[in-house]
């Protein structure tokens, strides 16, 4: 399926089929809510003047406000934007955020862009948003977007109202209001999550053998957690290529060298192995930590891993789905493994809201009881109806959302 919001929808659609979900709830929900299609205008250092599209989609707000990311990409499209709006609205449901789905950002390559002209976009995109505040719509980051961007926007907020309001911007550093943990918290919410999977799948993770694919700040981050548990990552990527050894890598001293700037391809002493047949390799566990749809039908009959936890977001495509099911292999999907920056993003906005700024202990230790708890309804759903954890992962946040839905009266 080409168009990416149809996939979202037809995943929409057969999860609802299979958890018997209200029809009219479907319907509502086969579109967003609120779409926001504006302009971004640029003066370049140069001299040269820019207009970018801009999109902010508030996909559905049953469960509160919708919240996160702005994605500042080259390729940006509408209707990627509202599918990731829908996918927001079920990773909070799952994972029991009170929120909705939002999703947003500007068509600009941002790497592009000097530090005065990221700045500009990013307080443009907020006058230009005219956001109605955090009981409303709360932007977060995404990829192109970060502490600096984040600051920019809460800044530019706070000097369009003339109040102070850190819940009003998700994503930002503790400097300005953010929440300590937020850096790691994705790849610390895949790692609580492969312990429950692994526990679930009679996998011991001291000597298992780990494949990771991606290696930058969630797949750098749940090989570290790994590694220092015992496990063996045998192999890693970026987008140069793999390494790998089967006596395990040196994971603290591979993260050192990337984060100094290396690419995995150009670092001498170790064998090397290509994205395509890393992703194949016999293992324990496999992370897909990079970028979607790199398990297809091509080479979903390949895979060996005894266990995927899917890092990146949309990393298999439904025809891989059916193939890996069928082979027997468990998939602990997106929405599920990759929520802890959601969860998180929840205790910036409690922290921003109480002006009570926690330490990294409570975080993670309420990260852990939250994202377990998505895992273990998906899993209960999942024995209940006899479904992959993928489709009983969206039965669990369209039965939440479902509820607050009719209870709203709006179906
Ligand atoms: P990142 O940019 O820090 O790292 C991405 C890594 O993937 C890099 O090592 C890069 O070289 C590699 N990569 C890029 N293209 C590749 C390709 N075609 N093949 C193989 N490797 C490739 O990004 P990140 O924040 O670690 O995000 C990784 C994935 O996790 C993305 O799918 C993202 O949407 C998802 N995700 C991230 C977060 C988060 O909090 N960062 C939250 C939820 C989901």
């Amino acid at each position: 399926m080409d168009n990416v919001f149809q996939s979202a929808l037809d995943a929409l659609h057969k999860a609802g089929e299979k958890g018997n979900i209200n029809p009219r709830v479907l319907k509502l929900l086969s579109r967003p809510k609120r779409v926001s299609d504006f302009a971004v205008t640029l003066k370049r250092d140069n001299g040269d003047f820019e207009v970018y599209d801009a999109y902010r989609v508030a996909y559905n707000d049953a469960l509160g406000p919708t919240r996160d990311g702005t994605r500042f990409v080259p390729n940006l499209s509408l209707d990627e934007v509202k599918a990731l709006g829908l996918f927001m609205t079920i990773k909070h449901a799952v994972s029991g955020v009170p929120a909705g789905g939002g999703k947003g950002g500007i068509k600009v390559d941002a790497s592009k862009l000097s530090d005065r002209e990221l700045e500009s976009i990013s307080r443009s995109f907020i006058r230009n948003l005219k956001p109605k505040g955090p009981g409303v719509d709360v932007p977060g980051a995404d990829i192109g977007t970060g502490y600096k961007t984040q600051s920019w926007m809460l800044d530019e907020y706070e000097q369009v109202t003339g109040v102070h309001c850190p819940q009003a911007i998700n994503d930002k550093p503790a400097a300005v209001g953010g929440t300590v943990g937020s850096a790691e918290a994705t790849g610390l919410g895949i790692f609580y999550i492969t312990q429950e999977a692994a526990r679930d799948h009679e996998i011991e993770l001291e000597g298992a053998e780990v494949v990771v694919q991606g290696f930058g700040q969630v797949g750098a981050t749940i090989a570290g957690y790994l590694d220092e548990i015992g496990s063996k990552v045998i192999a890693v990527s970026d987008i140069s290529g793999g390494i790998i050894d089967r006596d395990g890598l040196d994971i603290p001293e591979l993260a050192k060298k990337v984060e100094e700037g290396a690419l995995l391809q150009d670092l001498d002493g170790y064998e090397k192995i290509s994205n395509d047949r890393l992703l194949e390799l016999d293992c324990d566990l496999l992370i897909p930590a990079a970028v979607q749809n790199v398990i297809n039908k091509k080479n979903a009959d390949n895979i060996k891993a005894d266990l995927v936890v899917e890092g990146a977001n949309g990393p298999t495509t439904p025809e891989a789905d059916k193939i890996l099911k069928d082979k027997g292999i468990p998939v602990i999907p997106d929405v599920v493994a990759n929520a802890g920056g959601a969860i998180v993003c929840h205790y910036e906005r409690i922290q921003g809201i109480t002006d009570d700024y926690w330490d990294i202990e409570e975080v993670e230790e309420r990260l852990k009881k939250q994202i377990t708890g998505a895992y273990s309804a998906s899993y209960d759903v999942s024995q209940e109806l006899d479904l992959s954890m993928r489709h009983s992962a969206w039965v669990v946040a369209l039965r939440r959302v479902s509820k607050a839905v009719e209870m709203r009266g709006w179906v």
